[in-house]
């Protein structure tokens, strides 16, 4: 489905089903010329906005008609405009922040070490006050379907909801989230929350995975759009722009990109921003290898990975996965459903780029979340610090060299120095579900059900 208002794309489908000789004649694109979308399976190319090819189960990727990117005037991830399947530039102030790190960096041994800082930071210029790089696919996203007439549909553990509710409550959009009860003390915003925002919270029972099926069926519903998850193109290529942002820093594609993972959405915008780097020519011809780590014991795609595989077996990958996830520090990192195996996803981010995975424990992770807390000065989130720790594994395995371009994506953090500046207001849920199936008219208070 398209994400753009219901009837406009309606109306614009008809006409742009009456113009296509003309379109394929001029090489004119529906997507206002700016780019297209290509199947990582079959190849087709579409014309118009879509999640899904239907063919395959391949993931669409944007190919922009700007081959080489020019930055846009503009604070936050707006300047890089070009690579964005949006239309007006953005104003935010929120994106990714590039930095060379001094202190850990020595600690490590590593002269060439960068970190993405996806948080609060204001003294380092990082403004994303729900404080993870799930804003950077919140505004893109939102973006999208601003004007018109559909209300955006999403499941979280808890950052990407803050993220989305953020952006619904500075555009009005309206979103529906639905969050596990794990996820609720995660729900906070750094203003009011506002009428735009309806949260349905789920039963003690139920995962994140829980959460994706009933978001799937209230997306069903008329005047409803999924959001997409890692099917959707504005927020992978949002998330890539942490590549870019380094890649413009550091005026050449890093050699390594570390990043913890759940879904593994942001590994795979890497590698996408990285393909379209490579093709710009100004940012050398390497693909960054992928460094993807996961937390012990909930870690599918680090199982199937190190046993050869492209698919995920759950009795072999992820046994009694409720119980694994339970016993996770990082629990945000527990998709039992990942895009790994889908043409275009993780397995092939890796086969592409050489990369690696790491299966990280509590206790490492927590041990790593201090270290980067004492030597860089600011606070991070457990999944962040698993990163971290993967970082520390690649030092002493020798998968990195010292003189190595590494970039560090460390996914959120900042919230004790953003509770410094600001207060923060708690998110009521607006409906409760005891699971996923129960009858939509219980949790949905509006009038589309009628
Ligand atoms: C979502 C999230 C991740 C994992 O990102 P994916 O690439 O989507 O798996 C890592 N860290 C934080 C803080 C997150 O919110």
């Amino acid at each position: 489905m398209a994400y753009s208002g219901k009837k406009k794309s309606q109306k614009g489908k008809a006409y742009i089903r009456k113009i296509k000789p003309l379109i394929m004649i001029y090489g004119t694109r529906s997507s206002g010329g700016k780019y297209r979308l290509v199947c990582a399976g079959c190849t087709n190319i579409y014309n118009e906005d879509r999640l899904k090819c239907p063919n395959d189960s391949g993931l669409l990727r944007t190919d922009y008609t700007n081959k080489r990117i020019v930055l846009k005037d503009a604070p936050g991830m707006g300047k890089f405009h070009d690579w964005l399947p949006i239309h007006e530039i953005m104003t935010t102030d929120s994106g990714p922040v590039t930095y060379r790190s001094m202190e850990l960096s020595a600690e490590l041994g590593l002269n060439n070490l960068f970190i993405s800082f996806n948080g609060y930071w204001p003294e380092k210029g990082a403004n994303i006050k729900t404080c993870s790089f799930k804003e950077l696919e919140a505004f893109p996203t939102v973006q999208k379907i601003k004007g018109g007439y559909n209300s955006l549909v999403l499941a979280s553990a808890g950052n990407t909801a803050r993220a989305f509710s953020h952006v619904s409550a500075m555009t009005g959009v309206d979103v529906y989230i639905v969050v596990p009860s794990t996820g609720m003390p995660r729900m906070w915003l750094p203003e009011e929350p506002s009428e735009s925002i309806h949260i349905i919270q789920l039963g003690k029972n139920c995962d994140y995975t829980d959460s994706c099926h009933l978001a799937e069926r209230i997306a069903d519903l008329p005047g409803m759009v999924a959001e997409g998850g890692a099917r959707n193109v504005a927020r992978r290529d949002g998330m890539g722009t942490v590549m870019l942002d380094a890649a413009v820093t550091m005026k050449r594609m890093p050699d390594h990109y570390f990043q913890a993972i759940g879904s593994g959405t942001g590994g795979i915008a890497a590698w996408e921003a990285s393909l379209r780097l490579r093709e710009d020519g100004n940012f050398g011809n390497e693909l960054p290898q992928l460094h993807l780590s996961q937390n012990l014991p909930f870690a599918p795609m680090f199982n199937a990975w190190n046993a050869g595989r492209r698919e995920i077996i759950t009795d072999i990958d992820m046994p009694d996965p409720k119980k694994l996830i339970h016993e996770m520090y990082a629990d945000i990192l527990s998709n039992r459903e990942p895009p790994y195996s889908v043409p275009g996803g993780v397995y092939d981010a890796l086969i592409s780029t050489r990369g690696t995975m790491y299966g990280i424990s509590n206790g490492e992770t927590k041990k790593a979340q201090q270290l980067f807390e004492r030597y860089e000065g600011i606070d991070i989130f457990p999944p962040a610090a698993v990163a971290v720790a993967s970082l520390i594994e690649a030092v002493n395995d020798h998968k990195v060299d010292s003189e190595d371009h590494i970039l560090l994506n460390i996914t959120g953090g900042g919230v004790r120095r953003l509770e410094q500046d600001y207060s923060l207001h708690k998110i009521e849920p607006e409906s409760f579900a005891e699971n996923a199936n129960v009858p939509l008219e219980e949790i949905i208070k509006r009038k589309v059900l009628a």
